[in-house]
C-alpha cells in the first residue's frame, strides 16, 4: 500500500542571500527531523493522523519555526497560538485558538476532536481543557525567543511609521507549520499549527484553526496552508482544493495551483500549501519566494527544500 507525507514550516521571502549557511543547515535539519518523525509512523503501519501529529509536534518543539516554542508575538507582546487537525475518513476535526502555555497545541486540537462534542475551543477555556486533558504545559520563557521578540519591536516601529499590515516581506513576521499524510490503509489526515502573524491584534484568529481554510482533509485529499491567513479564510482555500478535485476531476497539483497561483494571488494572498491525495501524489506550491517544505510521496520521491526551483 502507498504511504506519503508532506510538511511545511512556513512560506515567505526566503532568499539564499538572506540566510547564512549555519541557519540554513538548522532549518533543513528541522525539516528532516519532522519528516522522519511522521514518515516513521507511516512506515510502521501507523495512522495518518498519528503521523501528521508527530511531524507537527517536532516542528512545534523546534524554536526556529513559528508554532509552539518560537511562536511570534501579538501587539500586546503575548503569544496566542492556534492549531487544527482533521481526519479525512471520518471527516472529523478539532481546532484551538488564542492559546498560551500549551507545549504542543496540535495535541490539544486533537483532544478537542476526540474528547469533546465541539470542533473549536479558544483562549482560557481551551487552556483549562488542556490541563484537564493532561497535556504538557510550559512557562512563558519556554516559548520566548529573542528573534521573535526583535521581530515584534521592528514590526511595531514599521506600523508606527505608516507601514501596511499587508507587507509580508520578512519571513520573521509570520510562518506556520503543517503536515498532511496518506497511510497504508488509505486514510488521509492534516494538521497545522502556528503563532499567527507578528503584531497581530490580540484575539485575532487566522486560517490555521478555521477548518476548510488552513486545514482540511476528506476522502480525496489533505491540505495544510501557510501564508496571509485572512486570504486563506476568505478563499476557503483547503476546502476549495478538495472541491476542485471532486467536482472538476482535477489532480491535486492542478487544484492546488488553481487556488494558490490563481484565486489567492488574484485576491492578493501570498503563501502556499502542502497537499496529498488518496493516490499518494503530493503538491507543494507557493506563490512567494520560498517555503520551508519536505515530503516523501507515494512513489518514494523525497524532497527537502526552502527556495524556489529546488524540487
Ligand atoms: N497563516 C498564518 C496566519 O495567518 C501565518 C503564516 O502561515 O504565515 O496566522
Amino acid at each position: 500500500m502507498t504511504i506519503a507525507l508532506a510538511l511545511h514550516g512556513g512560506a515567505g521571502t526566503l532568499r539564499r542571500s538572506d540566510m547564512d549557511a549555519e541557519l540554513e543547515r538548522a532549518y533543513r535539519a528541522g525539516l528532516e527531523q519532522a519528516l522522519e518523525a511522521g514518515h516513521a509512523v507511516l512506515r510502521g503501519g501507523g495512522a495518518a493522523l498519528d503521523a501528521v501529529c508527530a511531524a507537527v509536534c517536532a516542528l512545534e518543539d523546534d524554536p526556529l519555526f513559528n508554532a509552539g516554542r518560537g511562536s511570534v508575538f501579538n501587539l500586546d507582546g503575548k503569544q496566542e497560538m492556534e492549531a487544527a487537525v482533521m481526519d479525512g475518513i471520518r471527516q472529523d476535526a478539532g481546532s484551538v485558538a488564542g492559546l498560551s502555555g500549551v507545549r504542543n497545541p496540535v495535541l490539544l486540537a486533537r483532544a478537542v476532536m476526540e474528547r469533546t462534542p465541539h470542533v473549536t475551543l479558544g483562549y482560557a477555556a481551551a487552556e483549562d481543557f488542556a490541563r484537564r486533558a493532561g497535556l504538557e504545559m510550559r512557562p512563558p520563557e519556554y516559548f520566548h525567543t529573542d528573534k521573535r521578540w526583535q521581530a515584534l519591536l521592528a514590526e511595531k516601529e514599521r506600523l508606527a511609521n505608516g507601514g501596511s499590515d499587508e507587507d509580508i516581506s520578512e519571513d520573521r513576521k509570520h510562518g506556520t507549520v503543517g503536515a498532511v499524510a496518506l497511510d497504508a490503509q488509505g486514510r488521509l489526515a492534516a494538521a497545522t499549527s502556528t503563532g499567527g502573524r507578528t503584531a497581530k491584534w490580540p484575539g485575532r484568529i487566522g486560517d490555521t484553526p478555521v477548518i476548510g481554510a488552513g486545514t482540511w482533509a476528506d476522502a480525496y485529499c489533505a491540505v495544510s496552508a501557510t501564508g496571509h491567513g485572512e486570504y486563506f479564510v476568505r478563499a476557503a482555500a483547503g476546502h476549495e482544493i478538495s472541491a476542485r478535485i471532486r467536482h472538476l476531476d482535477e489532480t491535486v497539483a492542478q487544484a492546488c495551483d488553481a487556488v494558490v497561483y490563481g484565486q489567492l494571488l488574484t485576491m492578493g494572498g501570498t503563501g502556499g500549501v502542502v497537499a496529498v491525495d488518496r493516490y499518494g501524489r503530493v503538491a507543494l506550491p507557493f506563490n512567494c519566494e520560498g517555503m520551508y517544505r519536505a515530503a516523501i510521496d507515494g512513489a518514494g520521491l523525497r524532497t527537502v527544500a526552502i527556495y524556489r526551483g529546488e524540487d
